[in-house]
Parts: structure tokens; sequence; C-alpha cells
């Protein structure tokens, strides 16, 4: 690490104290943009990565909600407004009880690179609430959601700070919270994204983040003259994103052969076909059961419980050539990265953000392995919800086949600045350094042109 590196990370520990996911998220942009600073002092001289690194505004509040039998809850509710030099802030909400200031920094900060590579004119933005959406009612997640909105809704706009979901927040939460916020601010405006399609949403919206995780891969193997047709893949979570990269990577001819939620996965050698996606799809969305149900109804598949304090995960110990990783933050470890690399895998497109932790890049990186972080091989899911605001703006829906053309436009289009910027920077094929340095710059030109305000 450089003196520069260790005395910035110094200034940001002391400052953000027992937050290690934000000096994580923050270390790990430092490191790729130094170079650009030793080119360009004028960065320094504005203070762009102190700025940068400090949310504009960080809401915390109390979200009380009852339950079905009339019992009182707490939470706590939260949203970073993190940037917005080069739009509105835009980033979504988790719902999960292992959210914290911290986390939700990391991610704001992750949001606000990941928007800018979009192309798309979008600050950085997250929230959420350590409330548990697992195990409740349809009608206590509705109050929760009210509760949540009756005070988040003072300091969101359309033109100000513009959410969608993320972990545990999902269409049937978005409906309650855009009900909540309709009812408040008597007007019907583009809000949120990841809305239902009769009420303001866009088609391939659901599909975008998992969608474009796997355009992300598809554009990385070209670089080598391959494609996904007959590789083997590694998909965890079992939500929207791992859903959705499941169905584009049949489409592309590839076979998943696993799948997870938080108690552990299932390995199925045959490949999770469509049907079996259906199935997943409604146990997950529907039924809202966990995944081991999987190997109830098919027999060739086998379930592995994982114990978190493992000191690996087997899911990442099968032989493969891609990774989609698509549950949670720091899922893969650096004993993970090792067995992805010796079982073959030689691809990894993150669905999640930020699911390698800093060792098991660094083990991706050294291999030259065809690595893309999640803050670009994910861009797709923001990316279509800013498509959904020009579409709200405009009062008019794309189709289908128009936003997914647009979609598969941003993420070639992403990965083209993530290649060049490598390149130009002196680390070609880093795909780290160049979703950076490519975010970083068109931010931090924006603040230059606004001044110290920017
Ligand atoms: P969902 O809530 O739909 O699904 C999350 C999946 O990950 C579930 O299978 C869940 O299992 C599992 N999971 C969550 N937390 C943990 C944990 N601590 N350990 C193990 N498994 C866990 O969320 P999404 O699919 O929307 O999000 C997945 C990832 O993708 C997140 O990192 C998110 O930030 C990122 N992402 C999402 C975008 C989107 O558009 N939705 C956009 C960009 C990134 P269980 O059901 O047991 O909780």
């Amino acid at each position: 690490m450089s003196d520069y590196v260790a005395d910035f990370m110094a200034h940001i520990k002391a400052k953000n104290p027992s937050e290690p996911e934000f000096h994580q998220a923050v270390k790990e942009v430092v490191e790729s943009v130094t170079t650009v600073l030793d080119k360009h002092p004028e960065y320094r001289k504005a203070k762009v990565l102190e700025r940068i690194s400090e949310p504009e505004r960080v809401i915390m509040f109390r979200v009380p909600w009852m339950d079905d039998q009339g019992g009182y809850h707490v939470n706590r509710g939260f949203r970073i407004e993190m940037n917005s030099a080069i739009g509105p802030y835009k980033g979504g909400l988790r719902l999960h009880p292992s959210v914290n200031l911290g986390i939700l920094k990391f991610l704001a900060f992750e949001q606000v690179f990941k928007n800018s590579l979009t192309t798309l004119p979008m600050g950085g933005g997250k929230g959420g609430s350590d409330f548990d959406p697992k195990g409740k009612s349809d009608d206590e997640v509705m109050r929760f959601c009210q509760g949540f909105m009756s005070e988040l809704y003072r300091h969101i706009g359309p033109n100000t700070d513009i959410p969608a979901g993320d972990i545990g927040v999902g269409g049937r939460e978005i409906g309650y919270l855009f009900g909540t916020y309709k009812k408040i601010r008597n007007e019907f405006t583009g809000i949120l994204t990841g809305k239902g399609l009769n009420w303001g949403g866009s088609l391939i919206r659901p599909e975008a983040t998992g969608y474009g995780a796997v355009y992300f891969a598809a554009e990385m193997l070209a670089t080598r003259g391959e494609s996904l047709e007959g590789k083997t893949c590694l998909v965890s979570g079992s939500g929207n994103v791992a859903q959705y990269a499941t169905e584009k990577i049949l489409d592309l001819g590839g076979k998943v052969v696993t799948l997870s939620d938080s108690g552990g996965y299932i390995h199925d050698p045959d490949g999770v076909d469509r049907d079996k996606l259906a199935f997943v799809m409604d146990l997950k969305n529907v039924r809202r059961g966990r995944i081991t149900e999987y190997v109830e109804k098919y027999s060739s598949a086998t379930y592995t419980a994982v114990d978190p304090g493992a000191d690996c995960n087997p899911l990442w110990d099968h032989k493969a050539e891609c990774a989609f990783p698509s549950a949670t933050q720091n899922e893969i470890n650096v004993k993970d990265a090792e067995n992805l690399v010796n079982n073959g895998v030689y691809v990894v497109s993150e669905g999640a953000n930020m699911p390698t932790v800093p060792e098991g890049v660094d083990v991706f990186l050294n291999k030259k392995i065809l690595y893309g972080p999640g803050k670009a091989a994910n861009a797709g899911g923001v990316a279509v919800s800013g498509l959904e605001m020009s579409q709200n703006s405009m009062r008019y829906s794309w189709t289908r086949e128009e936003v997914d053309s647009k979609l598969h436009g941003i993420m070639k289009s992403i990965h083209k600045s993530c290649v060049e910027a490598s390149e130009k920077y002196g680390t070609p094929g880093n795909y780290v350094n160049g979703a950076n340095i490519a975010g970083f710059l068109k931010v931090a030109d924006a603040m230059l042109d606004q001044g110290i305000f920017g």
C-alpha cells in the first residue's frame, strides 16, 4: 500500500469507525485512482477524494410498525444521499437484519461509480432498514413499508432522490412504498423504480441486473474469442439477480449447476433448466420458501447446508468455467477464490455488490482471469432504472425488445469504458481499475465544474 493510500485510509477509518465494509469499498477505489491523481493534481487540490467519500447527507430514522397480533416493533431506517454531481441520488433500498450505517455507506459509495459508468445522469444513494421481511405476513410488510415511507417521503422526489429495490425489496415492497408516497404527497410521479408494469414500471427492470451480469460476462469472453455456449456456471443466491442471471445463461447456451440462499446451496449436475427455474421463481417469489425444497422436487440435485463461520463455502468448490456470485457482500473469501480458480473457473461476473473480499480479488487479478467487479457487472439494474425514469418523464413505455437492446448496449459500453480506462492507466485487463477510474473521472470532473459544493 502506498503512503498516500495508507494516510487516506487512516483518515477514513478515524472519521468512520466500525464501518469495515465502507473502508473496504473506499480503499479499493483509492488504490485504483492514485495514478489518476498523480497525473491530475487538480483533483487533489480540490480534495475530490475527500469529498467523494463523505456522504452529502445521511438520514436515519425510527420506523415503528405493528404486527398481526397488535404487538409494537421499532426498526431503524436509513437513506444515504452520497453524491449528486451528475444527477439525482439513485440506488436501492435493502431490508435485511444485517443492515447498518456502514453497509449502506459502502453500497451508496459503490453506487456513485456504478451509476457514472452507465452513461446515464444519475447520482448515487442507498437506503434500507434492519427489518427482516422473512417470515412476515404481507400485511406486516405493508405496515412496515408504510411506516418507512412516512418519514422517507420528506427526503426524496423525482428530481431529488429515486430509490429502487435491493435485497428484501422487490415488486411487493415497491408497491407498498409507492402507494404510501402517493397518498401522502397526492401526486403520481416516478418516485421509485421497479414499479409494477401497469403503474409506471419498465419492461425488463426485474430481469436487468441478472441479464446485465451475463451480458458483461459475454463481453469479457468475447475479448478471448469465446462465448458462454456450453460453459458450466456456478450461481449463488436464488433471488432477483440469481434468477435472471440463470435465465440469460440458459438463453446463451450455458449450464447453471448451483443456486443458494442464506441456509445453504443446491448442486444440480444436470443443470437448472427452464422448468426448474420456473419452480425456483415460484418457490422464492410467490411461496417465499427455502431452496432446500428444490431437492425434494428434483432428485438429480443435492442440498448442502452452509455454515457462514466455516473457512470456505463448498458452493465455490465445484468444477466450472464461470461464476456469478449473486447473493451478498463478501460471500467469496480468499479460500473460495482459490477453490474457484483451482476448479477451472476463469470468468467471474459479480451480480452482487462487493461479493469478493479484497484478498480474493487479488487471487483473480494475479491469475489474470476475466474478473468483472460488481460495480461494472451488475450496473444493468440501475441502468434500466434510469430507463424507467426516462419513460416516466416521457409518459411513454418502450417495448421489451427496445429496453433489452438498450440494456445490452449499455453493458457493452460499460465493458468498453473499463477496458479503455484500464489500458490508458497502465493495467490492461484489470476491470477493477478500469471501472473505478472510468466511474471516478466523470463524477470528479462534474464536481470540479460545480465548484466547492459540487
Ligand atoms: P434478493 O433479496 O432478491 O435475493 C437475495 C439472495 O441472496 C437470496 O437468495 C438470499 O437468501 C441470499 N442472501 C442474502 N443475504 C445473504 C447472506 N448474508 N448470506 C447468504 N445468502 C444471502 O436480492 P437481490 O437478488 O436483489 O440482490 C442480490 C445481490 O445483488 C445483492 O448484493 C444486491 O445488492 C445486488 N444487486 C441487486 C440489484 C437489483 O436490481 N436487485 C442491482 C445491483 C446489485 P435468503 O432468501 O435466505 O435471504
